[in-house]
């Protein structure tokens, strides 16, 4: 997209001096003032153009970037306050600096009525979730108390249809006319009423349900999707779930707050989840085959003979999802060596008997004894 150049925009010579510009930039935001100019979308990009040529040619830096290097000067490197996108509120700021601060009625949001929206504040509700509800994910219906809109006047806070009159204030424009002395002489500007908020009409009669606020409280069941992966502490937010504005205006959002109920025997940690399984002495030596639980159900492991105790083993894909992909974490199985503290004499004897056997004496090959390799990565 290629720019104008500024001097261009602005009407005035390379040479000019920062008074003629300032007098040149004035003109042109008088011309194409929004205010001035309702629903007209080439003047407010005029409008938006003078005022990031203002700005640059105002600024003895960037002009001269702007002087040796074009647009380009502006932009990348170069660009220390200047961040190329010139958005309203910029404008505005703007704005008020040179003309000493009287606004224009506010921003472009809501100016072709004028009318001040008011917003229903944000709920905040806890759920608690078990493991197996976020491996698959969910939908929860929440129950909440909040503000609703008013079911006698549908959120009017009006008593009838009739007992709402034009606004005396602005005589049910919405909009009031201000006259503000500035250096450039009398200038015009149109502001919200005041008096009805820029509804242009009043109540004359409330509502007896809600007194006229067009609220009252109540329940409403709510539903809410809840992804697969979510984790505790993680909030979703409902939007226009909330309290419903007053007067008519648009509800808050309703945040989820999410808690993680603990698993019986499932940790979990990330994506992946944990879980610890004792074995029997003859089990780990001669192997045996496990059922473990997993948030999708029961899982049979096999446990090959001869799993020393501290074992673990890694179940791909039978963690929990993740929130923010398509991959799933694993279950890490812990397999540990279960020794009895109390044993009868005709165990010891059978033991006592396997521990002279030449099998059972110890004989760590190098394989075993990279354990210590392992532990030191640990610390
Ligand atoms: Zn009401
Ligand atoms: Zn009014």
């Amino acid at each position: 997209m290629s720019k104008r150049d500024y001097y261009e925009i602005l009407g005035v010579s390379k040479s000019a001096e920062e008074a003629e510009i300032k007098k040149a930039y004035r003109q042109k935001a008088m011309k194409y003032h929004p205010d001035r100019n309702e629903g007209d979308a080439g003047a407010e990009a005029k409008f938006k153009e003078a005022a990031e040529a203002y700005d640059v040619l105002s600024d003895v830096e960037k002009r001269k970037r702007y002087d040796q290097f074009g647009h380009d000067g502006l932009t990348g490197s170069y660009a220390s306050n200047f961040s190329g996108g010139f958005n309203m509120e910029d404008v505005f700021t703007h704005f008020e600096d040179i003309f000493g601060g009287f606004g224009f009625g506010g921003g472009f949001g809501g100016r072709s009525s004028g009318r001040r929206v008011v917003r229903g504040s944000n709920l905040r509700v806890k759920v608690k979730l078990t493991l197996e509800e976020i491996s698959s994910g969910i939908e929860k219906k929440i129950k909440v108390n909040k503000d609703i809109l008013c079911t006698t006047c549908h959120g009017t806070g009006a008593k009838d249809s009739k007992s709402v009159g034009n606004c005396r204030t602005c005589r049910g424009s919405g909009r009031v006319t201000r006259v503000t002395n500035t250096f450039l002489g009398q200038m015009q500007t149109a502001a919200t009423c005041p008096e009805c908020n820029g509804a242009g009409q009043v109540i004359t009669d409330k509502c007896k349900n809600c007194h006229g606020s067009g609220v009252s409280r109540g329940e409403e069941v709510i539903p809410i999707k809840i992804p697969a992966g979510v984790a505790e502490g993680m909030q979703l937010s409902a939007s226009g779930k909330g309290n419903a504005g007053p007067k008519g205006g648009v509800p808050g959002d309703l945040l989820v707050v999410i808690e993680e109920v603990e698993h019986q025997d499932l940790k979990r940690n990330g994506d992946n989840l944990h879980y610890v399984h004792y074995i029997s002495i003859p089990e780990s030596i001669l192997g045996t085959t496990i059922e473990i639980p997993t948030v999708e159900g029961k899982a049979k492991v096999k446990i090959e003979p001869g799993t020393p105790s501290g074992k673990v083993l890694r179940l791909k894909g039978k963690g929990l999802p993740s929130v923010n992909g398509y991959n799933r974490g694993d279950l890490l199985v812990s397999v540990n060596v279960w020794i009895p503290v109390r044993i009868s004499k005709e165990e010891k004897n059978v033991l006592d008997k396997l521990g002279e056997s030449p099998n059972f004496q110890p004989n760590p090959s190098t394989k075993d004894k990279n354990f210590f390799d392992r532990m030191k990565d640990w610390f």
